[in-house]
């Protein structure tokens, strides 16, 4: 693997760059490199740019993630009312099937209110 070439800055091609602007990537020092907690920019512009694309971003991604959590949430509760149907119509088919003391007692109620006598 060859080393990583030292990339100039974008403004002074003979001075190092510290990073890149995260908005337009243009290679920046440590002189002309705007800095800011989300990260290094080389004007203003790019970072209110860059700060408008991720604000939109998180909204996006927000409103994706609510969406998601509603379906994920929808899918659960479907799941676990078919794992209580399947549950209960397997003690009820065990208790008909095997003679298991209560629980076929169960299976004769629920199979009269069912009207499978
Ligand atoms: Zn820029
Ligand atoms: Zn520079």
């Amino acid at each position: 693997m060859a080393a990583p070439k030292i990339v100039g800055c974008f403004n002074h091609p003979g001075k190092e760059a510290m990073g890149r602007c995260r908005q337009c990537s243009k290679p920046i020092c440590k002189e002309c490199g705007f800095v800011t907690p989300a990260g290094m920019y080389c004007s203003n512009e790019c970072r209110d740019k860059h700060e408008d694309f991720m604000k939109r971003a998180t909204d996006v991604d927000l409103s994706k993630r609510q969406k998601r959590s509603l379906r994920a949430r929808l899918g659960s509760v479907f799941s676990l009312i078919v794992v209580l149907v399947v549950l209960f119509f397997g003690a009820v088919l065990l208790g008909w099937l095997v003679h298991i003391p209560y629980l076929s007692s169960f299976s004769i109620t629920v199979r009269s209110f069912l009207g499978l006598m």
